[in-house]
């Protein structure tokens, strides 16, 4: 193997690089579900090849192809529909008004998605906001009174920064997506001539929490890049901005920096527990885990095939169809998925192709076991289950 073979790290180029584990066939796009069983079981798939950088602490896919994965349309992040993400949100918007002094200004949002946050800022400071997403619905964006902002269905390139001449940058739970963060960063530092007053903030996931959580199902596709906080700071150093601030947010869910054109310097204070050499100790037990949970799933699928029992899966989200494609084989047993969302009901899972049904749709099966994918729902699901009068074992995932 010559050296061009070797693996390299996306953000510092390192090349001692552990693998953690591999899903060989994951859906391109885990969020999106298929009007026709056909559609959903010749949906695009690649491997997982999910591998720790010692030198540092990225988690990435080092087998993610970029040709794959087309984000066109039909990529919804629906954070916003929880109250306790908007109340984060608001106060997250008013405190870089305050911090960076955003009244009056121009602000551009990388990835808006319905533009939600980009009219917090806009409204909290009289800002002058332009979002920028391919997958723009301007159907689903709520007009406000208050704030002036323009939306583009497209990328954020030279020409539209010549255009928006931004005072304020931001892009939140964008990074991960991108197959080479730092050329995206570079490119971006171009766009604003390398101005230092321009202030950008980027968010992603907390890697550290997924691991530490041992969240096995919310490995995606759809994330090329796992950051922690050490190599959300690294990779902005290598792209020649200096970070000016960054820390952990919402429950330690998110990590955060703020940064400016510079010369790579950081002020970012890291804890012990964010270090490569620590984030190790949590990415080799993640990886333990994972073996461990499917070997056990299935012999527990196994088993319930034996017995002749029939099981649904609960939850058509990420972690259900990451579950049911790592698990595939047991596609014949896993007929359905419950889903009360009724955008999802009546279509089909990528690849493996169970279809979403409302729960009331059990009372027409045999179905005996429930598998929760999120145990937060756990009580509200045990409580549907009863008052639709079924005797269901129920067990989380
Ligand atoms: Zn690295």
């Amino acid at each position: 193997m010559g050296p061009e073979n070797v693996t390299r790290c996306p953000v510092c180029d390192g090349t001692q690089i552990n693998d953690l584990l591999r899903i060989d066939a994951a859906p391109v796009l885990c969020n999106v579900l298929w009007p026709e069983e056909r559609q959903a079981r010749s949906a695009r798939h690649g491997p997982l090849g999910v591998a720790y950088c010692e030198a540092c602490a990225h988690v990435f896919n080092k087998e993610h192809d970029p040709d794959l994965a087309d984000y066109g349309t039909a990529y919804d992040n629906s954070l916003h529909y929880s109250p306790l993400f908007n109340d984060y949100a608001r106060r997250l918007s008013q405190r870089l008004v305050d911090r960076y002094d955003l009244r009056g200004k121009r602000i551009v949002e990388i990835g808006c998605g319905k533009g939600d946050f980009l009219r917090m800022l806009c409204e909290a400071g009289g800002n002058f906001g332009y979002g920028f997403d391919r997958s723009f619905e301007p159907d689903r964006v709520q007009t406000s009174d208050t704030a002036e902002i323009a939306y583009v269905q497209d990328l954020y390139t030279e020409k539209y920064a010549a255009r928006c001449r931004p005072d304020f940058l931001c892009f939140r739970h964008v990074l991960e997506h991108i197959d080479r963060p730092i050329d995206f960063l570079v490119d971006l530092r171009r766009t604003i001539a390398d101005r230092k007053d321009v202030v950008i903030y980027c968010e992603v996931p907390n890697a550290l929490f997924t691991l530490k959580d041992l969240g096995i199902w919310d490995l995606i596709y759809e994330h090329c890049s796992y950051f922690t906080l050490h190599s959300l700071v690294a990779v902005f150093q290598r792209a020649g901005y200096d970070v000016v601030a960054g820390d952990e947010a919402f429950g330690g869910q998110f990590i955060w920096v703020e940064a400016r054109a510079g010369a790579g310097q950081s002020l970012v204070t890291l804890s012990e527990h964010q270090m490569p050499s620590q984030v190790r100790l949590h990415a080799d037990a993640f990886a333990d885990q994972y073996g461990a949970s499917v070997r056990a799933w299935r012999d527990r699928l196994a088993a319930l095939t034996r017995e002749g029992r029939r099981p649904v899966v609960w939850g058509a989200g990420s972690k259900g169809v990451t579950f049911l494609n790592v698990l595939k084989e047991f596609g014949d047993q896993i007929q359905y998925v419950v889903d009360v969302n009724p955008h999802k009901q009546g279509r089909y899972v990528p690849i493996t192709g169970q279809r979403v049904v409302p729960a009331e749709f059990l009372r027409s099966q045999r179905v005996t076991d429930v598998l929760i994918m999120n145990p937060l729902y756990e009580k509200e699901i045990t409580a549907t289950i009863r008052e639709l009068g079924l005797e269901l074992n129920i067990s989380t995932v």
